[in-house]
């Protein structure tokens, strides 16, 4: 029988604050253990929990980005368990009412637009982490408190690719947005992922295996390839299939039972009598409509159309903010906004990548820390934005030639002048006067006859050759046009 995969991912994201969930202690990644920590977030007895409007408002910012449904109301609940990652014994979440729900992602995949349903985008707070060493274990709850949002996706994935490009998807949402900094590497987003298998065809969804807690998307990606055909051989030998809470193991590349599933009865879920129901007003709604930003594939899409942009340096703008950014007032200016993005992307990108790893290699020679560098970036430009729109127009115009355009470049970058004060300052005007050029071009078919020869004996690209020289002889100003037109010209003579 053929089979086919349904994945749902719930995915965790820690939010960017200031400081926690409800107490003043700083959100920050990197302290040392239990350095962040107050009576509120420590669980004490007698403590009265806080909400942090800023991260109620990420919230709902994410719920539009997400294009969901905001309630007028939203509650907060307590999830009881039992575990040294939570010292109050129960960790504060939305169960029933959450701040948003029912909206949906839309990204590329495989050439097309493809659609996941969002059940819901709720808030709850992170817990301890837990750390564990030869004779004993630890726990750090700096993250204990830290507002963290659970972004619920329907079952409407199909393959461990499709899952791999969602989690992607959202995670550009996520930055674009400045929700999170969606930071892989200091744990800001990890998921669990749900999988099942069905007859080809059927819509009956059958058992879930959940695989918790992975924090790559590479990882998730790499659990489902593993998880399908491992359900569908079960189901071949005719075994059947039991819902199941699953670790991965990244070292074996299997995945391996922790328990059998819980069920939201088990945590007694119960409304936090210690908070509020949230009932955003009007002007705080308003407020949080403000921070709505264009979302990545429609910038994509906007700059293609507007620009007429290959999809090739769409998605470079798209992933690159800060260089679309740049590159956006720039094409405003310029009659060939095409031209800009080419410079963008393979000029100006590549010496900022350059000037990036000298200062890299400089700063680390003097015992920095990544972290504390100063980077070059755009904002940091010798030569102001409507430069290039100027040296596109001077290479367009027939000006310069591409050639000296790369040398004028070169000099805008390095000392900020314009490319119209380079261009007369070193006299590199490309030569257009045909009395100059024909003088140029005799010179070359006086010193080559073999090659004059070869042309009029039928090798017409025996021409290049002589082409070549006169540029070489102009020091590459000739308007390579006008030179091969006289050549022609001369030789057919
Ligand atoms: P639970 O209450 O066990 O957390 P939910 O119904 O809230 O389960 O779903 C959690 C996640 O699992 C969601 O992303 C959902 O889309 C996904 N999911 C639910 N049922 C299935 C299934 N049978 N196969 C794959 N994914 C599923
Ligand atoms: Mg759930
Ligand atoms: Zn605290």
């Amino acid at each position: 029988m053929e089979y086919e995969a349904v994945i749902g991912l719930e995915t965790h994201v820690q939010l960017k604050t200031k400081s926690k969930m409800w107490c003043g202690c700083a959100n920050s990644y990197g302290s040392d253990p239990n350095t962040n920590v107050c009576p509120v977030c420590l669980g004490m007895p007698g403590v009265l929990p806080v909400a942090n409007d800023e991260a109620l408002k990420l919230t709902v910012l994410t719920g539009y980005l997400l294009n969901c449904e905001i309630p007028g109301r939203a509650k907060f609940d307590r999830k009881n368990y039992f575990y040294p990652d939570v010292p109050k014994n129960y960790q504060i979440t939305q169960y029933d009412q959450p701040s948003t729900k029912n909206g949906y992602v839309e990204f590329e995949f495989e050439g097309r637009l493809q659609r996941v349903r969002i059940t819901r985008a709720h808030l709850e707070e992170d817990v301890s982490k837990n750390s564990h060493f030869d004779r004993h274990s630890g726990v750090d709850c700096n993250r204990a408190g830290v507002p963290l949002l659970e972004i619920v996706s329907e079952p409407d994935i199909t393959s461990p690719d499709m899952a791999y490009a969602y989690l992607n998807a959202l995670k550009d949402i996520l930055t674009y947005g400045g929700v999170s900094d969606c930071d892989m590497e200091k744990g800001m987003v990890r998921c669990d992922v749900n999988v099942s298998v069905r007859p080809k065809g059927t819509t009956a969804l059958g058992a879930k295996i959940e695989i918790k807690n992975m924090n790559t998307f590479s990882g998730a990606r790499k659990a489902l390839e593993y998880e399908i055909p491992r359900q569908i051989d079960v189901l071949n030998k005719g075994g059947k299939l039991f819902q199941t809470t699953m670790r991965w193991d990244d070292l074996s590349g299997m995945t391996e039972e922790m328990r059998s599933k819980e069920d939201a009865h088990d945590y007694r879920y119960f409304p936090d009598p210690d908070l509020m129901p949230f009932e955003p007003t009007e002007a705080w709604l308003l407020d949080v409509q403000k921070r709505v930003v264009e979302l990545p594939l429609a910038r994509k899409q906007r700059f293609i159309e507007q620009y007429q942009l290959p999809a090739g340096d769409a998605e470079v703008f798209k992933n690159d903010v800060a260089l679309g950014n740049y590159f956006e007032p720039i094409a405003k200016l310029s009659k060939n906004p095409k031209g800009v993005a080419n410079w963008v992307i393979n000029n100006l990108r590549a010496k900022l990548t350059e000037a990036h790893e000298k200062a890299v290699a400089e700063q680390s020679a003097m015992g920095m820390d990544p972290e504390d560098m100063t980077l070059p970036s755009v904002d940091d430009l010798k030569f102001s934005p409507d430069a290039l729109a100027e040296l596109v127009d001077l290479v367009d115009s027939g000006k310069i030639s591409s050639k000296i355009a790369q040398e004028v470049f070169a000099e805008m970058f390095e000392t900020g002048a314009t490319p119209g004060s380079i261009v007369e300052k070193k006299g590199l005007s490309q030569v257009s006067d045909t009395g100059a050029l024909e003088k140029f071009c005799d010179e070359v078919i006086a010193a080559n006859p073999k090659i004059v020869e070869d042309y009029r004996g039928g090798k017409v690209a025996a021409i290049n050759s002589l082409k070549g020289q006169v540029m070489k002889l102009s020091k590459g100003k000739a308007n390579p046009g006008l030179v091969g037109e006289i050549l022609e010209k001369k030789l057919k003579a």
